[in-house]
């Protein structure tokens, strides 16, 4: 297939609307759009990324206000946090409503709905005027794609459209959020914090470590099997460092790469160093390095460990994930 490269609002949700497959960018990272009520176009996303089709995709609108476009209900805090929190980084798991395909929800019940902020993807799914399925624009298992070339490494030739436009500027996926049923439950950490979600509904927990095995969360069924595959690894091993001046200083380096807050003495010999400012733009800059070091066929990439406040949460777990565990 011929990949079109687009910065056409009105094409890109032409192609989706036709059932094709556009990459788009999202203030979180590319997303890969297909129109969700179109099961053939959703069977050729899967195809596409490689995804396992027990894996479900979020479903992305152009306004909070259409949620019916998506699910048949919508909680009292589920309307208080989409109130709050979109058009952002936040997904909000709700009873899935009939029209939208099976593929897209894994057969599950339920579904996950977000309204993305950047303004390119509001008006793409505006224009395409249908629900829009649209999982992380990157072969499945790999880091997510934050800038359009680093889409095409993926996808050039897998689908039929690559909008190029400018890096997602916050460079890790949406805090998820079950709200289908009793408390709600974080599925996924992301740049909406736990903190920011207690302040508005204040029983909002997170999904415990040993309960990322499908089942209970106190009693309750936790069907999110995204949370169980591997997920943001590089061809390159990954290791997390707390100290590097510690635990790098006289590492043998020549073939390593090293990302993280803190400069350490040595950090010169490796062949492959990012240093970032803050712990935002270590966020933004994440999975792109990862696959710099890739490009660059580096085998080995230390990364320092994120401090636990902030998005660094979310970008400890996706680290970890990195790292295989
Ligand atoms: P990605 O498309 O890679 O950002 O992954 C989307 C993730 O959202 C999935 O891997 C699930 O963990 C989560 N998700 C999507 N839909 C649902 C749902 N209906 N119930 C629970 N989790 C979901
Ligand atoms: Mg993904």
């Amino acid at each position: 297939m011929l990949t079109e490269y687009i910065d056409s609002i009105e094409r890109a949700a032409h192609i989706i609307r036709a059932g094709g497959l556009v990459a788009f960018p999202t203030e979180t990272v590319f997303g890969i759009g297909a129109d969700a009520t179109n099961s053939d176009a959703v069977k050729r996303l899967f195809a596409a990324k490689g995804r396992p089709g027990n894996n479900p995709l979020i479903v992305h609108l152009d306004d909070a206000a259409h949620w019916s476009r998506a699910a048949s209900d919508l909680s009292d805090v589920a309307r208080v946090m989409l109130d709050c929190f979109s058009p952002g980084p936040l997904t909000v798991v709700l009873p899935k409503k009939e029209t939208i395909s099976e593929l897209v929800t894994a057969g599950l019940e339920t579904v996950g709905v977000r309204v993305p902020a950047l303004p390119i993807a509001r008006e793409i799914l505006r224009s395409a005027a249908v629900p829009v399925a649209a999982p992380s624009a990157n072969q499945s298992g790999r880091p997510s794609g934050t800038t359009w070339k680093a889409v095409a490494e993926d996808l050039d030739g897998r689908i039929d459209a690559i909008f190029t436009a400018d890096s997602s500027s916050i460079g890790i996926e949406s805090t998820v959020v079950d709200c289908s049923a009793g408390t709600p439950l974080v599925l996924r950490p992301g740049a909406i914090t736990l903190e920011q979600l207690q302040k508005i509904v204040p029983q909002t927990r997170e999904l415990q470590a040993d309960e990322k095995s499908e089942m209970t969360a106190s009693g309750r069924q936790v069907n999110s099997p995204g949370i169980l595959h591997p997920h943001y690894q590089p061809r390159a091993k990954v290791m997390m460092v707390d100290l590097p001046q510690k635990e790098l200083t006289g590492e043998q380096s020549k073939d390593a790469a090293y990302c993280g807050l803190d400069v350490f003495d040595g950090v010169e010999s490796f062949p492959c160093i990012k240093v970032f400012d803050s712990i935002d733009d270590y966020a933004a800059g994440f999975y792109e390095f990862l696959r710099e070091v890739d490009r660059q066929a580096i085998e080995r990439v230390f990364v320092q460990t994120a401090p636990e406040h902030g998005i660094g949460f979310a970008l400890r777990d996706r680290q970890r994930r990195a790292c295989g565990g």
